[in-house]
């Protein structure tokens, strides 16, 4: 079978930002498996995927625009401390998940100087060329619960 939309995917995975420092890998963990198709994986990895098979190995090197996205100066911003007055000690490394008409966003604080809060919401590796070294490992049929909640239930499902 090869890898298409509707089909979940299992890996084994290494991947590496752009100074070539591991990011995530399976080798001290679980395999990777996702539903592809479904905007569970990055766009890059899955361009990288399609059409692959049980045993193939891929690299796959994926450019900020087809991985976390390119840096955003305006996701930068200052808010005043009174947002997060339910927090005692800010400091700068903490991260956060605001609720924004868009969805959750998690953010990370910068800076705090005085009664101002530096924060930032871009992605963590926003900006990064990853590369991801891959071998695929099975590929299967999804459910139909599967594809109506876009996720695998191999690891089980809540709703
Ligand atoms: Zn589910």
């Amino acid at each position: 079978m090869t890898i298409a939309k509707d089909k979940v995917v299992t890996l084994q995975y290494n991947a590496l930002d752009d100074q070539g420092e591991g990011i995530d890998t399976s080798e001290d963990g679980a395999p990777m498996v996702f539903l592809f198709g479904a905007n569970n994986v990055v766009p890059g990895l899955e361009e990288a995927l399609l059409g692959k098979t049980t045993g193939d190995a891929v690299k796959a090197v994926v450019p900020p625009e087809k991985g976390y996205g390119v840096y955003n100066e305006e996701a930068v911003q200052q808010v005043p401390r009174e947002a997060f007055e339910e927090v005692d000690v800010l400091e700068p490394g903490m991260t956060f998940t605001a609720q924004t008409e868009d969805g959750p966003v998690n953010l990370i604080i910068i800076e705090v100087v005085d009664d101002l809060v530096t924060i930032d919401s871009n992605h963590p590796l926003s900006g990064q060329t990853l590369t991801f070294d891959v071998v695929v490992e099975e590929v299967r049929d999804a459910t139909e619960d599967e594809l109506k909640h876009g996720h695998v239930h191999s690891a089980g499902c809540d709703h």
